[in-house]
């Protein structure tokens, strides 16, 4: 985050000291940087400017309603994954013409609601939700705009849990088996099939599965001479979460695309999640206990894996800084851990950390994307409060759970 730094011993986000905001404040909390949110945003347009994408923020990476404000705004659109994203993407602003609605298991309701809204694209992944969409079209008497989503089998080269695009991956239709379904879409008289998509997986830092994506789209729709209005690239761009990481440049790639949709004349459609929001957010946290181990020592947070799962879910890494730096160093292991009741409620080990004290305050970086969304309310926890800086101004974008509402059901 360019926006994130020290003054002095002093963490700074924007305009304003971590310190400051302690005082009026109860750990944990998530905080974002507005300006870091716009930057990523136009710096992901700017590349692809040629082209002139639709980019639908993938909602799911962070779906809090202010935030969504916040990029429809600057332009977004929004990917949803569920009729209630589909619904926050309206009421924060976005037009139904800028929604895409992906997923393997969308309800009849759900589809619905997308119908009735008039959403641009139904991004479909299977012969039998075409056949529910056509159904659900023809009673209401409606032609429905579908995409068809690919599993193009090519490999992302990210962690396995957060791949999508090979055969062995639930997700989309083969393209053998596309190609069978193509004469069976025939019989379908209410749905259009205006667009093809793709999304090979998440936080991939190489752009050779892009391109090779593209060659194997770019093939497909040739060979089948469709006509297509749209073709949806999809999200899965990676950013650096540890210090040896690159960020992935989509230099070469946004050429190639521009390339792409001058030659098929179509539209293009990116649906980046982590790469907008990832990087403008930081959990602050308290120590909450610092309790001796055989081998290390362990560094009890008051942040637990309820609200921020991805170490825990994907052994992710996520750096923790600590809010006022010290010279002097500990000696030895540490682990950061949560107070959750599962062994895998743990934050990461360092080595000969800088020295901190219990009460004092950490941040667990880059979590703007998959943290709150992705936060529950196990073991009886409420949802944490999530603020955001802009300047020297911080605004409420979430309240922290009323814990007697909470405790009621
Ligand atoms: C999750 C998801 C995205 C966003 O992926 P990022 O890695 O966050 O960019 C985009 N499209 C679809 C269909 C998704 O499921």
């Amino acid at each position: 985050m360019q926006n994130l730094r020290y003054v002095g011993k002093n963490l700074f986000i924007e305009k304003l000291s971590i310190k400051n905001i302690l005082k009026k404040n109860k750990t944990p909390f998530y905080i974002y940087s507005e300006n870091q949110i716009g930057f990523n945003f136009l710096k992901f347009a700017n590349t692809f400017k040629k082209s002139n994408p639709l980019i639908c923020f993938a909602a799911k990476s962070n779906s809090n309603l202010n935030i969504l404000r916040i990029l429809g705004k600057l332009g977004a659109g929004a990917d949803v994954v569920s009729g209630g994203e589909l619904l926050k993407a309206l009421k924060a602003g976005i037009k139904p013409k800028k929604i895409v609605f992906s997923g393997v298991g969308k309800t009849e309701e759900e589809l619905k609601i997308a119908i009735s809204k008039k959403i641009l694209l139904i991004n479909c992944e299977s012969e039998s939700e075409a056949k529910l969409i056509n159904n659900l079209a023809k009673k209401l008497r409606k032609k429905v705009s579908i995409g068809f989503r690919l599993n193009p089998n090519v490999d992302a080269k990210t962690h396995k849990n957060i791949s999508t695009g090979k055969a062995e991956n639930k997700f989309g239709l083969s393209i053998k088996n596309f190609k069978i379904f193509l004469k069976t879409i025939r019989s379908f008289k209410n749905i259009s099939l205006d667009a093809l998509s793709v999304h090979i997986g998440s936080q991939i830092l190489n752009d050779a599965p892009f391109r090779k994506t593209l060659n194997v789209m770019s093939k497909l729709i040739k060979e089948l001479k469709l006509n297509l209005k749209y073709v949806d690239l999809g999200g899965g761009f990676g950013i650096n979460y540890t210090d040896k990481e690159k960020p992935i440049n989509l230099n070469k790639y946004s050429k190639l695309v521009h390339n792409f949709s001058k030659k098929l004349n179509c539209r293009i459609i990116f649906e980046p999640g982590r790469s907008i929001i990832g990087n403008t957010s930081l959990l602050i946290s308290k120590i909450q206990f610092i309790k001796k181990g055989t081998n290390k020592n362990f560094i009890i947070l008051d942040a637990g894996m309820n609200d921020f799962m991805r170490p825990a879910l994907y052994e992710a890494f996520h750096k923790i800084i600590p809010i006022s730096k010290n010279s002097s160093r500990m000696r030895g292991k540490i682990e950061f851990v949560g107070p959750i009741c599962e062994s895998t409620c743990k934050f990461g080990v360092y080595k000969n950390y800088p020295k901190i004290n219990e009460n004092e305050f950490v941040a667990i970086t880059n979590v703007g994307a998959y943290g709150s969304s992705l936060s529950s309310n196990y073991n009886t926890r409420p949802l944490i409060a999530e603020i955001l800086i802009n300047k020297n101004k911080l605004r409420y974008i979430r309240k922290k759970q009323n814990l007697q509402k909470l405790i009621n059901s």
